[in-house]
């Protein structure tokens, strides 16, 4: 008989953790941003066996402080500005809790009804709250799921593009298309989807896709025998958050019949407002989108949301039915079975943490979160201009400023490693063609004026 914790331990014990979470959230910022440790040090205090008699709770919680925090990374720390935010709240953490207490199935509508209809009705909530077409609602062709991570979404659509254009083209012969700024997740994806052929197309002075250059690597390819099959825009790049005409591309993916996939795994958040949504024109010419509320949506990983503009092709390529995974409800074709809308079977009940993240700020918090983080960053920018040692090296159009030392990579590289030894700042060194520069990614759940003021002290005090 297995030792289990008896009810009443367990009441104890959840309690102690939600206050050793809240206290953990309340003094993060006194934290070091960068862990102190070198590799291996958490290895050398583990042993190397698991235990073979029960251990009391209460040393797995010391362990919490003494093994874990010291090799944690500063993720949710308000000075944290490297990559692009991971961010999460309140709502979204209790929730997770409910989530995996509940250790629902939601692969079918019958695995659970809740699972599937709750994030089936949030997704069309979405739908109206982006700005995106209604034709990505359940009630039309199209439709939402939430997948693990933009990586998985993106190679969902290749995988659904290769199998469509399959029906007419030998697999070896299927191009596929994105910017030479797009996220690695393409080419991984495309590699997996079994793609032989993936163009990086040039981008402009602005980092964004060069629409001619598309036009004109399509018809080479089509001269050369090969059939295009598959484009990726991006809406908010890693590199700069650079934005693919996103409407002439589509365009071109209509009239030569390539499936149009939009990566916007960050910036697609920002699109809440609605004065970010020109970013976004030309969306009804395109079959897939992905965004990552888990990025910049205070839903805390994973929470990635892939929409289609027709669920068909998606179903036509994904559904397989052996016996043991029939439903009466599934073979009516009247519910939505989520294992059909992306490659793993089973599925956690993801919807609930979004479903109650939307609910407790409302769209109104979550626009006035994005409005804060564009402020922040676009007035960073301008100190950024203004310095007579410092350029910004590409446009600010949501939260992400980057900018170099106008001495060149090596002070740009100096600067980046000053501000991450401070301990309560952290950026991302980067570079683009050989050229050297530093992203500073505002959008953490607590940053405010102060961190930016102090990371900007920073900065003067190290130019
Ligand atoms: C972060 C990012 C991704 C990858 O997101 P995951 O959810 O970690 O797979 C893909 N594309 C862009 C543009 C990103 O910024």
């Amino acid at each position: 008989m297995a030792g289990h914790m008896p009810p009443e331990e367990f009441r104890r014990h959840g309690h102690e953790i939600v206050d050793w979470i809240a206290d953990y959230l309340a003094r993060v910022d006194t934290l070091p941003v960068l862990p102190e440790g070198k590799p291996g040090d958490i290895l050398a205090v583990l042993p190397d066996r698991a235990p073979e008699q029960p251990e009391d709770f209460s040393v797995l919680m010391a362990d919490l402080d003494r093994v874990v925090v010291p090799g944690l990374v500063g993720w949710q720390h308000p000075g944290f500005f490297a990559y692009f935010p991971g961010n999460i709240s309140p709502p979204a953490v209790l929730a997770e809790m409910v989530t995996a207490s509940l250790g629902q199935q939601g692969m079918m509508w019958s695995t659970s009804p809740a699972a599937t209809e709750v994030e089936m009705r949030v997704l069309d909530w979405l739908v109206d709250l982006l700005g995106l077409p209604q034709a990505w609602k359940m009630a039309g062709p199209g439709g939402g799921v939430i997948q693990v991570s933009a990586s998985d979404a993106t190679h969902t659509a290749l995988a659904v593009a290769r199998y469509r254009a399959q029906e007419e083209a030998a697999l070896d012969d299927l191009v596929a298309y994105t910017s030479s700024q797009a996220h690695s997740s393409i080419e991984k994806g495309a590699r997996v989807a079994g793609f032989r052929h993936l163009r990086s197309i040039e981008v402009d002075y602005q980092f964004a896709m060069r629409s001619d250059a598309l036009e004109r690597a399509i018809n080479d390819d089509r001269k050369a025998g090969l059939t295009p099959a598959f484009v990726c825009s991006s809406v908010g790049t890693t590199g700069t958050t650079a934005v693919d005409p996103v409407r002439r591309i589509g365009e071109l993916a209509r009239k030569d019949g390539l499936w149009h996939h939009v990566d916007a795994a960050f910036a697609g958040s920002a699109m809440i407002c609605p004065e970010f949504r020109h970013h976004q024109d030309g969306l009804e010419l395109v079959d897939s989108y992905v965004f990552n509320p888990h990025k910049w949506l205070l839903t805390n990983f994973d929470c990635s949301v892939f929409y289609v503009a027709d669920r068909q092709p998606l179903l036509k390529a994904l559904s397989i039915l052996p016996p043991y995974l029939r439903g009466s409800a599934s073979d009516g074709a009247v519910v939505v079975d989520y294992r059909d809308w992306h490659v793993p079977l089973g599925r956690r009940f993801r919807s609930l943490k979004l479903w109650w993240v939307l609910r407790s700020y409302g769209a109104e918090g979550l626009r006035q979160l994005i409005r804060t983080h564009v402020s922040l960053a676009q007035s960073l920018a301008a100190r950024i201009s203004d310095h007579p040692r410092l350029e910004l090296v590409a446009p600010v159009p949501f939260s992400l400023v980057c900018f170099r030392h106008s001495d060149g990579n090596e002070a740009t590289i100096s600067l980046a490693e000053a501000i991450n030894r401070s301990g309560h700042s952290y950026v991302t060194p980067s570079s683009i063609n050989e050229m050297s520069f530093i992203r500073v990614s505002i959008g953490q759940t607590k940053t405010d004026q102060r961190h930016i003021d102090r990371l900007w002290e920073l900065v003067v005090a190290n130019a």
